[in-house]
């Protein structure tokens, strides 16, 4: 452009400097003929000029056109033409990209095969508009596309009518899915927003600028109290500084958080909703916007909470129950893994609570239960669990002891004894002072070492072994307490077995007097168990006592040492023999039990004079005068008593006098300190004096020695029992001893 320029310019100078421009053209006859030439090379250059400026304004022309092209086929909207006919005559190349076919291919092709079925109607009714009565106006269709697809497109059409020609309808095609897409997503998103839920939206700083009608509902605050507030507005003060920076922590590393709160309504009513926040980025990765949902959960809230009341809590004392306290010490345990504590359990079973419900009412025991539970709650830290386990058992958890297990230990006995204390202390109950005590197990934790059940178990066993103790104690457990427990079981079943297997015996062992020789025997019972053996009474009574099998089996050793006795009636030899049975407490204080023993002597038809019943002093002191009258109504009928064991108990001289006893049975370990310590050989020389004084005849058990015989001979006690003449043994053997003995 620049080079044409300078060219015109320079040709124009050339001219300039060799005519005279201004000067009047005269007639070319009047002027010489240099001049003539000079004129008509001036004019050949204008002409050259003239030349060059019209190929310029041609190439420029040319270049518009092109450009004219370019900007019709590349234009971001398609063009076309549609003849009257609605036939394409013409369309520029973005619009045959949008209908998805080459240009060349849709030329004379039908416009309205691009348009889709339920949009054709209109489709045509529009065209016909536009083309026949040239009112133009655009519509919108989805076109279908050449490949199947479809896009949304909005048509503009307008008539044109060329001189002498048929009209055309130029169209202006532009692509607005993207546009429809997004307007289909604001109408689905503005209905969201109306949902059910609570929807708050607030600025990067927290500062509402949209809620919706829901979160007017649930708030009670309207749009416009909301809007320009923080969500602050609804702080309920339940959660603290580090809950809400939890919260933030989550949004910002996850740009998500979810969670329960509780918040206030406008009204000052505390609620609880579930609420997710979602963090809305641009772009760049900046939050633009906070989107908070929630729901109001407090009546799911409210409801769970009076099922894990009802499920986890005692209804009398609001105590955790048991299966409350599996759950924590499931926890405890498993916590003494990590943190390398130890923990307790103290099962605690208040003394003679049975009694107080039956002589004062279920009432007044229920009051009791709930202040026992108040006062354990009162001695224990904020984090350790009082629980009962139902009837008067409470279940305390210490949590955290020491690391050290004897430390824990004596922290725990710390524990037990202020609880012991605490529970010691009267009650009012009804206008009623009241006294109880409670029995203590405690069995420590560490390492997750046992499971809940075990641990339970074991606290179960200790509080046992204290009521043994005496009650108002506190045991704890040990490993060697639970083989023992095992063993007691297993023992147990086979009793349960003994008597219908018949693997119970009676072993006889004869009592001597000095003068008379053999004048009886005391039947003493074995069970023959066919894995153990021979088992001694002392290793299966007590349990047979605990279990209540102690009844049948007494009754089994009266049924067979009555019918021994009569058996030996037969025989002159044997006719005089006395039999002495021992007899337990549970089975002497059966309501029924001298009518017991009248029927087995009925039945078998024995001497009740050739019976001898032994009993224990704590038997008979537990029920003084029951237990005489027990005992008159058999002495009414000649059966004989001796005290067992004499000396080892309450020996007291105001009941030994009202007892209708006829024999004191000097306790063997007396027997066993003659001549070893001579405070034994006191003792034994009282006793007999002291049955002299009542008019009771003695006889010493346990004797092992001459030495002891001679003791016992000189100090006026002529009958005795022991090893010294035999063991106690089978029936046969005994039979065999007498005669062998015949005096
Ligand atoms: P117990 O009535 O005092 O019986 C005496 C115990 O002393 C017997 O033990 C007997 O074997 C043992 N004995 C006898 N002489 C000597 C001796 O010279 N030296 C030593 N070291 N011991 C001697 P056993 O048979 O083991 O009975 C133990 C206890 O079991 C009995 O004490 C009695 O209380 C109870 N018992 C035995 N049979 C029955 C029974 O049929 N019914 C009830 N309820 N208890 C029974
Ligand atoms: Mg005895
Ligand atoms: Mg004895």
């Amino acid at each position: 452009m620049s080079t044409k320029s300078n060219q015109q310019d320079s040709l124009r100078s050339r001219a300039e400097t060799q005519l005279d421009l201004d000067a009047p053209v005269l007639p070319a006859l009047l002027r010489p003929a240099d001049e003539l030439l000079h004129e008509l090379q001036v004019h050949q250059i204008e002409l050259e000029i003239q030349n060059e400026e019209l190929r310029h304004a041609q190439a420029a022309m040319e270049e518009s056109r092109d450009r004219f092209v370019d900007l019709y086929d590349f234009a971001p909207i398609g063009y076309l033409t549609l003849t009257a006919n609605a036939l394409i005559s013409e369309i520029n190349l973005t619009g045959a990209a949008m209908l998805g076919e080459e240009r060349k291919k849709l030329i004379h092709r039908r416009f309205a095969r691009f348009v889709a079925t339920e949009d054709s109607e209109r489709w045509h009714r529009n065209f016909l508009r536009v083309a026949l009565h040239g009112d133009n106006q655009g519509c919108e269709v989805t076109l279908q596309r050449g490949d199947g697809t479809c896009i949304a497109a909005r048509l503009e059409c307008l008539r044109l009518v060329k001189k002498g020609g048929e009209p055309v309808v130029r169209i202006a095609l532009s692509d607005i899915s993207a546009r429809k897409q997004a307007e289909e997503e604001q109408r689905i998103a503005a209905i969201a927003f109306e949902s059910q839920q609570g929807m708050i939206v607030t600025d990067p700083h927290g500062v509402i600028v949209r809620v919706n009608q829901a979160f007017t509902r649930l708030t009670g605050y309207s749009a416009q109290e909301a809007l320009g507030q923080t969500p602050a507005l609804l702080s309920s003060g339940r959660q603290n500084r580090t809950f809400y920076q939890g919260m933030w922590a989550a949004l910002k590393e996850r740009k998500y958080w979810q969670g329960q709160i509780w918040n206030r309504r406008k009204n000052g009513k505390i609620y609880a909703e579930w609420l997710t926040i979602t963090a809305v980025g641009a772009p760049d990765g900046c939050v633009t916007h906070y989107v908070g949902t929630f729901s109001d959960i407090t009546q799911n809230q409210e409801a769970e909470a009076e099922i894990h009341r009802l499920a986890y809590y005692d209804p009398l004392t609001q105590l955790p129950n048991r299966r409350l306290l599996q759950d924590r010490l499931g926890q405890a345990l498993a916590a003494t893994t990590r943190n390398g504590h130890c923990g307790a359990i103290l099962f605690l079973d208040m003394d003679n609570f049975k009694t107080l419900n039956d002589t004062r009412g279920h009432d007044i025991g229920d009051l009791l239960l709930v202040e026992v539970a108040r006062r354990l709650h009162a001695c224990v830290r904020g984090g350790d669990t009082v629980a009962r386990l139902g009837g008067d058992e409470f279940v305390i958890l210490l949590e955290d002891l020491n690391g050290n297990i004897e430390e824990a230990a004596a922290q725990a006995k710390l524990a037990g004894d202020k609880v012991q204390e605490a529970i010691a202390r009267p009650y009012l109950l009804k206008d009623c002072e009241y006294h109880c005590t409670t029995s203590t197990g405690i069995s420590l934790f560490h390492n997750n070492n046992v499971t809940v059940e075990e641990l339970l178990k074991h606290a179960d066993l200790a509080m046992y072994q204290s009521k043994n103790a005496g009650r108002n104690t506190l045991r704890f457990f040990d490993p060697a307490m639970q083989t023992a427990l095992e063993e007691r079981s297993a023992l147990e079943a086979d009793l349960r077995q003994a008597l219908r297997h018949q693997q119970l015996r009676l072993y006889y062992q004869p009592q001597m007097e000095s003068t008379r020789g053999i004048i009886g025997a005391e039947a003493l019972l074995r069970w023959e168990h066919p894995e153990r053996g021979l088992v001694a009474p002392g290793d299966f009574i007590p349990l047979a006592e605990e279990t209540g099998l102690i009844l049948s089996i007494g009754h089994w050793v009266l049924e067979t040492a009555c019918a021994q006795l009569k058996a030996w009636e037969d025989n002159p030899h044997t006719r005089e023999l006395r039999l002495a049975v021992n007899v337990s407490a549970r089975q002497f204080h059966q309501p029924d039990f001298a009518a017991q023993v009248k029927q087995v002597l009925a039945q078998s038809g024995a001497n009740p004079t050739r019976l001898k019943i032994e009993l224990t002093e704590s038997l008979v002191l537990d029920n003084v005068s029951d237990t005489i009258t027990r005992m008159q109504a058999l002495k009414a009928i000649g059966v004989g008593f001796s005290m067992d064991d004499f000396g080892t108990g309450y020996s007291s001289l105001s009941y030994l006098t009202r007892l209708p006893l006829d024999q004191l049975k000097i306790d063997q370990s007396f027997i066993r300190d003659i001549g070893a310590d001579p405070n034994g050989a006191a003792i034994v020389q009282t006793i007999i004096i002291m049955g002299k004084t009542l008019g009771l005849n003695v006889i010493a058990e346990g004797v092992e020695t001459e030495t002891q015989r001679d003791f016992l001979e000189q100090n006026g006690c002529h009958a005795f029992q022991g090893f010294l003449f035999s063991r106690p043994v089978p029936l046969a053997e005994f039979e065999q001893f007498l005669n062998s003995n015949r005096v």
